[in-house]
């Protein structure tokens, strides 16, 4: 394996836990990918197709029990090819997550907020956060009544205010 961990709070697999640490960690998503090409007999930075499990003795074709089945999956052992997933997998590994704080996309939240702002110094340390794939505020220059101030960014979901 590659190294790559994922904790979660949930016990069942694939709990909200795992989701969040996806969003969270930028190179999450990466290093997943590489850990399920390593383990569908994948080198995981060259996609190059090692034919086997390590110490097996014979060689993979489409599936097997090192890899893709399983006894739970038994109904479906004809249809799994371990072939048929490289290329996406190849793709998520070479990749990074950003997340948006709000319902837009990064890009599209970036330019709103970006024509909120009040200064170029506030544009400049969103550019900056931006190009560093950080977290970015959910509001720029909202007015926030019950302290009679409007902070350049908010941050809804950590009410945290710049
Ligand atoms: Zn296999």
């Amino acid at each position: 394996m590659t190294g790559a961990t994922f904790c979660s709070n949930e016990s069942a697999e694939g709990g909200a836990g795992v989701l969040r640490q996806l969003i969270d960690d930028p190179k999450a998503l990466g290093a997943l990918a590489r850990a399920a090409l390593e383990l569908c007999h994948f080198h995981p930075e060259t996609g190059e197709d090692r034919r086997k499990a390590p110490g097996a003795r014979e060689e993979c074709e489409a599936a097997c029990y090192a890899c893709l089945m399983s006894y739970g999956n038994q109904p479906d052992h004809l249809q799994l090819d371990r072939q048929s997933v490289r290329p996406l997998l190849q793709r998520l590994a070479g990749g990074t997550v950003a997340a948006s704080p709000v319902a837009l996309p990064r890009a599209e939240h970036l330019a709103q907020i970006r024509r909120q702002c009040g200064s170029d110094l506030e544009r400049s340390w969103l550019d900056w956060m931006d190009q560093r794939d950080l977290r970015l505020p959910s509001r720029a220059q909202f007015f926030v009544e019950a302290c009679r101030t409007r902070p350049d960014f908010i941050y809804d979901e950590h009410h945290a205010a710049i």
